[in-house]
Formats: structure tokens, C-alpha cells, sequence
């Protein structure tokens, strides 16, 4: 059985030849240039412009903007084979490019005209980067309670707050943010409203200031960043959606559309597990084959061969709940308990399996010259982002659980 992703494994896909080209070139790419230059890179944390670079010509950056704004307008099964690809060479690649395009989602799906005409073809180059700030020192899960507040002044608002673990944030040319419109907020709903702050990428700009850069245990090689805004001055025509003077546009609607695009975050992110896991099995097939102990490779002792056959079982599992997900999210349908569970068990398999890998390196799993500590060290992230294990729980059992 074929455990590896691609055309073996992806019925939807499959007959798509251009996506399986995709596939192809990345694969080949990720094996001759990613794998054997990640680890340094990741080591000393170094941004891997070239690799970046190389994902700009590959098109990568405007992987899921329509072709009428200039991107490749991938359905959501080729992106997370596309995510899988570059995550089982490394992790951090696909960080590049989750918050860019989850920003770009939402100026594609609820912004004017105006504003997709204005920023997504920049965007689909990879000149213009884009980030999304939704998280805040005292607000993760319970996204509802940020306290970043955004006051009108005339034609502009006013923007005070900090916001934390914003990934590409130095990087970025414009920002997806969240805040808190006290006083627009006529229909009862909490007044979040997402903004499209312009910046110059850097430390500074304007009110903006990146405070600090996070320092990570893995996920390493990109900056994930605290933002401070202290009386940042946004145009009124950034307000994604428009800036509602008449009762409509966007004031009010941020949480309830970055929530909707967080789904194709959460696809994301089960096919980065699905990548890292599928790296810690081919690593751990390798060694075990080659390794031997006790007069023969370690992979014919049976607990070995028994441990490889459960990971090849849950590594199969993670990719077909994921292009499940993907595969419902392209018939639009909707996905949120689809994307819940292949995000819950793509990212539960991959801690499990980096686990499982330096388990059967031994030794070797534990010292920084075999890449399965690198596994083993971006894994939990997975975890954590796009919702935590515990909120896919919520999100599942709400599904299941609401009445007719
Ligand atoms: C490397 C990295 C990059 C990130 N990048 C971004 C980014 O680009 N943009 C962005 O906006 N955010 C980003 N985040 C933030 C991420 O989305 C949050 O860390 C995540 O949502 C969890 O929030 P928290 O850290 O505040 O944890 P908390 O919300 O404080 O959760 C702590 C613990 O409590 C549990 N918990 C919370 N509520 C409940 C509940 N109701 N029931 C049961 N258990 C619960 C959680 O599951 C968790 O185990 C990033 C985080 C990391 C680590």
C-alpha cells in the first residue's frame, strides 16, 4: 500500500493533472532543496528567503486567490496536498503561507470590490505579504473577549491594544486585524470588526510597533511576533467589508468571518500534520530498516514492525479525514465538523508519530543530527493553532450535539 499522499491516496484530485504536476514539482523540490537544507536553517532560526523566494515563482503565495485577482485558484484538496508537500520538508513553509492566505480568504469572500482589486494581486505575487491578528495576550480560545478597540475619528479609526503571536507580522505589508468597534455596534453583536491595516513591512510603522519576537521552540525560521498599536490611525475604507455607514458593510461581522475563513486555516493545518507525520514515518521506516540490534534490523523485531504498522495506520487515517475535509469544503458544503475532526486527529497523529519516530531512533532521535527532534519539536503546534485540540471538541460536539 501506497502510504505516501498524491494521486494513491487522493480520490478527488487524482484525475487533475495540473494538481498532480503541482504535486510533482514540489515533491521533487521539497526532496532536493527543503530536506537537506531545513535543519540548518530551522537550528538557527534563519528566515529562508530563498525558499520563499522559490514559493513566490512557484506561485505558491496566491495558492487559493482566484485567477480573475492573478492566483492559481486551487480547490482545497490540491492546497492541503500542497501544505503536506511542503510540511514534510518543513513545517515552517507552510506558516509562510497560512496567514497570508487566510487573510487573503477574507478579503476575497467578504471584502468590497474595492479592496480585493486593491490588495489581492499583490498578494498572489508574494510582493504584498499578508498576516492575520486575531490573538491577544489575555485572549486565545476565547477569541470573543480581545480588547483591541478601534474608535472612529471622522473618516479614520483610532486603533490602541496589543496583540500577540502574529505570525509574518514583521513581514507583512498589510494585516488582517481584529478589534473592538465600541460604539458600532447596533445590532447587540460585539462590535468585532476586522480591519485591513496597511504597513510598511518592518518593526515600525505609524502606531505600529512589533514589541517583540516570540522565541519559539520550533516552528522556528519565520517570526511569530507581539503588535502594538498605540493610536494607529487606519482609514474608514479599510473596514473589511466596508465601513457600514449606511447599517451594512463590516463593522460588527470580524469575529463571524475570521471564524469562517479560520476553516481553511484548520485544513491547513490537519494537512501540515498529516506532512510532518508522513516525515516521521519515512524516517522511522529508514532507520529501522537500516539499524541493527541484536543481529538484525531493528524492524524485525516485532514491537518495532508492530509500532510502524499502527503509525502507517493513523498516518493513512489523518490524510483521508483531511482530504475529506478539503473534498467538502470544494463541493460547499459546510465543513466545520469535517475541518474539526481531521484538524483534531491530523495533529494528535503527528505528535504522536514524531514521538513514535524518536522512539525508534533511539539515541540518535535525541541528538540535533537526525531531523525527527525537529518532528518532534514542531509538532505540538499543530496542537495549539487554529483552535487548540480542546476547542475542535467544542467545535465537534456542537455539530453533533445542536437540535434540528
Ligand atoms: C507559534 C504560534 C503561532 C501563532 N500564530 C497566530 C497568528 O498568526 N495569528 C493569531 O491570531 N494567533 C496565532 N497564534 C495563537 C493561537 O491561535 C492561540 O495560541 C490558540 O488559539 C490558543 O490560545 P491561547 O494560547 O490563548 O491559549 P488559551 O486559550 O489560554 O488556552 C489554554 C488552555 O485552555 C484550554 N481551553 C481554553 N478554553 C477552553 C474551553 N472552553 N474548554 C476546554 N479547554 C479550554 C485550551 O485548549 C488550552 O489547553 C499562534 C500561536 C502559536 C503558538
Amino acid at each position: 500500500m501506497d502510504v505516501h499522499g498524491g494521486a494513491g491516496a487522493s480520490a478527488a484530485a487524482a484525475t487533475d493533472d495540473v494538481a498532480d504536476e503541482i504535486i510533482e514539482t514540489l515533491r521533487r523540490w521539497v526532496d532536493e532543496v527543503v530536506v537537506p537544507e531545513s535543519s540548518a536553517l530551522e537550528l538557527a532560526d534563519e528566515y529562508p528567503t530563498a525558499m520563499a523566494s522559490q514559493m513566490e515563482d512557484f506561485g505558491l503565495f496566491g495558492a487559493t486567490i482566484p485567477e480573475s485577482h492573478g492566483g492559481l485558484d486551487l480547490d482545497h484538496v490540491t492546497y492541503a496536498r500542497v501544505i503536506e508537500e511542503l510540511s514534510r520538508g518543513w513545517m515552517s513553509l507552510a506558516g509562510i503561507v497560512n496567514s497570508h492566505l487566510i487573510c487573503a480568504k477574507l478579503i476575497d469572500r467578504f471584502g468590497t470590490d474595492e479592496q480585493r482589486d486593491r490588495s489581492l494581486p499583490g498578494m498572489a505575487t508574494g510582493k504584498l505579504r499578508g498576516c492575520f491578528s486575531l490573538s491577544e495576550p489575555d485572549s486565545g480560545s476565547d477569541a470573543g473577549a480581545l480588547r483591541c478597540r478601534a474608535v472612529r475619528d471622522g473618516d479614520e479609526f483610532v486603533i490602541n491594544g496589543t496583540k500577540m503571536w502574529v505570525t509574518n507580522g514583521e513581514r507583512a505589508g498589510i494585516v488582517a486585524l481584529l478589534a473592538r468597534v465600541p460604539e458600532g455596534d447596533p445590532s447587540g453583536s460585539s462590535g468585532i470588526t476586522c480591519f485591513l491595516v496597511d504597513k510598511t513591512p518592518g518593526k515600525h510603522a505609524g502606531g505600529i510597533t512589533v514589541s517583540r519576537k516570540i522565541d519559539k521552540i520550533g516552528y522556528r525560521g519565520l517570526e511569530t511576533v507581539e503588535m502594538s498599536y498605540v493610536d494607529h490611525r487606519v482609514p474608514a475604507d479599510r473596514v473589511l467589508g466596508g465601513d457600514g455607514l449606511n447599517g451594512d458593510g463590516g463593522i460588527g461581522n470580524g469575529l463571524r468571518w475570521a471564524l469562517a475563513a479560520l476553516e481553511l486555516g484548520r485544513i491547513n493545518v490537519a494537512a501540515r500534520g498529516v506532512g510532518v507525520a508522513q516525515a516521521a514515518y519515512d524516517a522511522a521506516v529508514a532507520y529501522a530498516k537500516e539499524r541493527e540490534a541484536f543481529g538484525k534490523p531493528i524492524a524485525k523485531h516485532q514491537a518495532i514492525a508492530f509500532k510502524i504498522a499502527e503509525m502507517a495506520t493513523k498516518l493513512h487515517a489523518a490524510r483521508l479525514m483531511t482530504y475529506d475535509a478539503a473534498r467538502k469544503a470544494d463541493a460547499g458544503e459546510r465543513v466545520d465538523l469535517a475541518a474539526g475532526m481531521a484538524k483534531l486527529f491530523a495533529s494528535e497523529t503527528a505528535a504522536e508519530l514524531s514521538l513514535d519516530a524518536m522512539r525508534i531512533h533511539g539515541g540518535n532521535g535525541f541528538s540535533t543530527e537526525y531531523p525527527v527532534e525537529r518532528y518532534y519539536r514542531d509538532a505540538p503546534l499543530m496542537i495549539i493553532g487554529e483552535g487548540t485540540s480542546e476547542i475542535q471538541k467544542l467545535v465537534i460536539s456542537r455539530a453533533l450535539l445542536a437540535d434540528d
